[in-house]
C-alpha cells in the first residue's frame, strides 16, 4: 500500500485551522478578554424567513407518506434548477436547466471538478487566492503557475501570454481581495483561455455581494464563456448557507474538448460519487431566488456591506491602503510599517484582540497584506474599529 505522497508536500494545516489554533492558546492565557473576530468568512446574519418557512414546509411534506421523497434528481431537483435559470435569466444570461448542477456548496466542487481533468494539466492560479484551488491541484500532483496580482494591477492579475495553461481559476468579487474584474479584464481571460484550448474554473461564490450595475456577477455575460468557462456558485454567503450546505455549477453544453463534452463527464463524475443535496435543503435554496427571497437575503447582504463601508472608512482615517469591501464582502489591506502578515496578524491579536486573517496564507503575495471580513455584527465591527482608533 502507498499513500498518496502529493498531499505531503502540502502545509502542515489548512489556514483558518492554524489560526483558530493560535486564538485558542491566546483565549486559554487571557480568559477575560473579549475577542472580536473579522477573520474566517463565515456569515452570521440568520437564515431568511422565506427559506426557513419553505424548509418547514419540506419537513411537513417528509413526514408524510404520500410526499415522502428518497433519493433526488441526479443534477439535483428540477424546481431548483429552473429557479437557478430564472436568476441567470435576470443577469441576460441564458442557461439551460440540464447545464446546472446542485451541490452541497462550491468547495466540494471546486475540488470535485478536478476528477474530469488529466493531471497532466498545468493550472493557472491567482496569487493571492483561495487557498482550496493550489492545495486541491498539488493534492494530485500537477504543474502549478500563478498570475501574480500586487498593488500595481490591484489584485486583478490578467492573462501572460508567454504562460500557456491548460485550467486557469478566476475569483471575483474575490477572495481574499475583495477586487472584482470589469466585463473588459474578463474579455481578456476568455480570449485567451479559447486562443489555449483552456478552462476557466471561474468562482462566482461572492456574485450576490455586486452592486455597481456595471461589474459582471457571471463570467457568462461575456462572449465566448460558455464556449471556455465552468462557473461555480454558492448559496453561503448570498443566503446565510455556510451551515445548510448549497452550492450549484454550471457547465455550458457548448464546453466541448477533444470532441468530448465536459457536461457529460461531469454527469457521469457525479452520479457515480455524489447522490445530491437534500430535498429539504433545495426547498431552502429554491426560496432564496423567489421575488420575496432574493429582496430578503438582500437586506443580509446589505448590512454586511455596511459593516464593510464602516471598516473601509477606518482604514482611510488611519492612511492604510487597501482594496476590495465595495462589491465583496472582504476588505484586503497592506500592513503598516512594513510588517509581515503573521506578525500583523499578532499584533491586532495582542494589543486589540482582533483576528484577521494573514495574507500570506492566501499565497506568496500576500506576504505584507491582511484581510478583514464584513461578516461580523454590527457591534463587534463598531468595537473592533473603535479599538483600531
Ligand atoms: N469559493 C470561495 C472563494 C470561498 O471563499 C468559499 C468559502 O469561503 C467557497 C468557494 C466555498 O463555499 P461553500 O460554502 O459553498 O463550500
Amino acid at each position: 500500500m502507498k499513500v498518496n505522497d502529493h498531499l505531503l508536500n502540502l502545509s502542515d494545516s489548512y489556514l483558518f485551522s492554524a489560526i483558530g489554533q493560535k486564538v485558542k492558546e491566546y483565549r486559554l492565557k487571557n480568559p477575560d478578554c473579549k475577542i472580536i473576530s473579522l477573520g474566517i468568512g463565515d456569515v452570521t446574519r440568520p437564515l431568511v424567513d422565506e427559506v426557513v418557512r419553505s424548509m418547514e414546509e419540506a419537513v411537513a411534506e417528509m413526514a408524510a407518506a404520500s410526499t415522502f421523497r428518497g433519493y433526488g434528481d441526479e443534477q439535483g431537483y428540477l424546481f431548483l434548477r429552473q429557479a437557478i435559470c430564472g436568476y441567470y435569466a435576470k443577469k441576460n444570461v441564458c442557461l439551460h436547466e440540464d447545464e446546472v448542477f446542485i451541490s452541497d456548496g462550491a468547495k466540494s466542487d471546486l475540488g470535485n471538478i478536478l476528477d474530469i481533468f488529466s493531471e497532466d494539466n498545468t493550472v493557472l492560479i491567482p496569487d493571492p487566492s483561495y487557498p482550496v484551488y493550489a492545495d486541491s491541484n498539488m493534492m494530485a500532483g500537477r504543474n502549478i503557475v500563478s498570475a501574480k496580482g500586487n498593488i500595481e494591477n490591484g489584485f486583478l492579475p490578467l492573462p501572460d501570454p508567454e504562460i500557456r495553461p491548460d485550467l486557469i481559476y478566476l475569483c471575483s468579487p474575490s477572495n481574499p481581495t475583495g477586487a472584482v474584474y470589469t466585463r473588459e479584464e474578463l474579455k481578456l481571460w476568455v480570449e485567451y483561455a479559447l486562443s489555449n484550448s483552456a478552462v476557466i474554473l471561474f468562482d462566482a461564490a461572492y456574485e450576490a455581494f455586486v452592486h455597481d450595475p456595471s461589474l459582471p456577477t457571471s463570467i457568462y455575460q461575456v462572449e465566448g464563456a460558455k464556449e471556455c468557462a465552468i462557473e461555480f456558485c454558492s448559496l453561503s454567503k448570498t443566503a446565510g448557507f455556510s451551515g445548510v450546505r448549497c452550492g450549484y455549477t454550471v457547465v455550458p453544453q457548448e464546453l466541448v474538448r477533444d470532441g468530448v463534452s465536459l457536461n457529460r463527464l461531469w454527469l457521469r463524475r457525479q452520479t457515480t460519487k455524489f447522490n445530491g443535496v437534500s430535498y429539504i435543503v433545495q426547498r431552502g435554496a429554491a426560496a432564496v431566488f423567489t421575488y420575496a427571497g432574493l429582496a430578503q437575503v438582500k437586506e443580509n447582504i446589505a448590512y454586511y456591506m455596511e459593516n464593510a463601508r464602516l471598516i473601509a472608512q477606518k482604514l482611510d482615517q488611519l492612511g492604510i491602503w487597501h482594496v476590495g469591501g465595495e462589491n465583496a464582502p472582504y476588505i484586503w489591506l497592506k500592513c503598516p510599517d512594513s510588517m509581515s502578515s503573521w506578525d500583523y496578524f499578532e499584533y491586532l491579536l495582542s494589543s486589540f484582540q482582533i483576528v484577521g486573517t494573514p495574507g500570506a496564507g492566501f499565497g506568496a503575495q500576500g506576504e505584507g497584506f491582511f484581510r478583514f471580513s464584513s461578516f461580523g455584527s454590527r457591534e463587534n465591527i463598531l468595537e473592533a474599529m473603535a479599538r483600531l482608533s
